[in-house]
């Protein structure tokens, strides 16, 4: 998991690297190895990464010093490569004309990387990421417009993936999603676009949900989606305003989130169940529909598997068997129609309780 932000104003400034900062700041919880950001000026694009914390890699490259009109902000929680200064996003063209930053994993980026080191092209790092910046300026060299060339890169790989790209000369950030979350923020004359909402909440409430397949570019003031077909997308009807606050996503005095959960568990678990409250009818529907069920499956990892195991021995008191499933395992078991499987995952995002719930669902289990 890594965190990915990106922003593009009608002015260049200063203001917007700390504006960044802050939003990285906010997102470090998805990742902590190594940070970095690219910086696009009228005059030049310059990418500062390092690895460290969000705060150690800022002060040791002068972050806050970089001026420009758009800007990539990236949190690292490695998955190709070691985290070390040259792995860490922002990743360039050959000629450092494109910053790319990603959230994800890219399947068949060796043969990606094998075919582009054949046409020329030099890697200066050991991650999938590199594979983007690389295709893009080859679909370029061969005529391509920029968008183009980001679409048809987007086409090429395999796998997950958030994709934030600048190209040099351009005020506009294009963008990509696959099974990795993304948000458009709509503020004033700069449009947003990260991992989650909290990131920018304290700069606009206007938000546009990216779905799966997705792609397109987001300019100061304008955005332009279009789904897998390449059609076009209405965005004004996918505004939605966002009512909650953003204290809830920070640590709050807390030294980290750990801490700050475990306290909370009281509150979380009140507003939990107060929630459920008012849709009791449902809750009163899935409880038969366990009641009935053949096998009762519970997948979930790490913590939230803690969470289910925990669960498992409730329904045990009342007389249910059910089996913990630790997410990771999902392949070594078989579901089938009258079965059901209750899946957890705090994030929403934890890849192995996904893959198990599509091949669950597969199998014809109720999930
Ligand atoms: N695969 C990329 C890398 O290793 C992104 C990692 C992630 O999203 O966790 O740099």
């Amino acid at each position: 998991m890594c965190g990915i932000i990106g922003v593009v104003s009608n002015k260049e400034s200063k203001r917007l690297a700390e504006l960044v900062v802050s939003c990285l700041n906010r997102l470090e919880y998805r990742g902590y190895d190594s940070v970095g950001v690219a910086a696009l000026s009228s005059a030049n694009l310059e990418v500062r990464k390092a690895k460290g914390t969000v705060e150690e890699v800022v002060r040791k490259k002068n972050i806050k010093e970089l001026s420009g009109y758009a800007f990539l902000g990236h949190t690292r929680w490695a998955t190709h490569g070691a985290p070390t200064d040259y792995n860490a996003h922002p990743h360039t063209d050959c000629s450092n004309n494109i910053a790319v930053i990603h959230n994800g994993t890219i399947r068949n980026f060796k043969e990606l990387r094998d075919e582009l080191q054949s046409l020329g092209h030099k890697f200066k790092s050991e991650t999938d990421t590199e594979v983007i910046p690389h295709m893009m300026e080859e679909y370029m060299k061969r005529g391509m417009d920029t968008f183009q060339a980001f679409r048809s890169a987007v086409k090429s790989i395999q796998g997950s993936f958030a994709i934030l790209a600048v190209v040099k000369g351009e005020r506009r950030i294009f963008f990509a999603k696959r099974d990795n979350p993304l948000v458009i923020g709509l503020g004033d004359n700069k449009t947003f676009i990260a991992s989650d909402i909290p990131s920018f909440l304290p700069y606009t409430r206007k938000v546009i949900v990216i779905s799966d397949g997705e792609l397109g570019y987001v300019t100061p003031n304008t955005v332009y989606i279009e789904d897998e077909n390449d059609n076009p997308i209405d965005v004004t009807s996918r505004i939605k305003i966002i009512d909650w606050d953003a204290s809830s996503a920070s640590k709050e005095g807390y030294p980290h989130f750990m801490l700050k959960e475990i306290h909370e568990s009281p509150i979380a678990v009140k507003d939990t169940i107060s929630g459920l409250l008012s849709e009791i009818d449902k809750v009163s529907e899935i409880a038969e529909e366990i009641r009935e069920s053949s096998r009762i499956i519970v997948t979930a990892a790490g913590t939230s598997y803690h969470a289910g195991f925990y669960f498992s021995l409730l329904l045990a008191r009342k007389g249910y068997t059910s089996i913990p499933l630790i997410a990771s395992e999902y392949h070594n078991f078989r579901v089938k129609k009258g079965d059901i499987v209750i899946a957890i995952s705090q994030s929403g995002e934890t890849l192995d309780v996904k893959m198990g719930i599509r091949k669950f669902k597969e199998e014809g289990a109720k999930i």
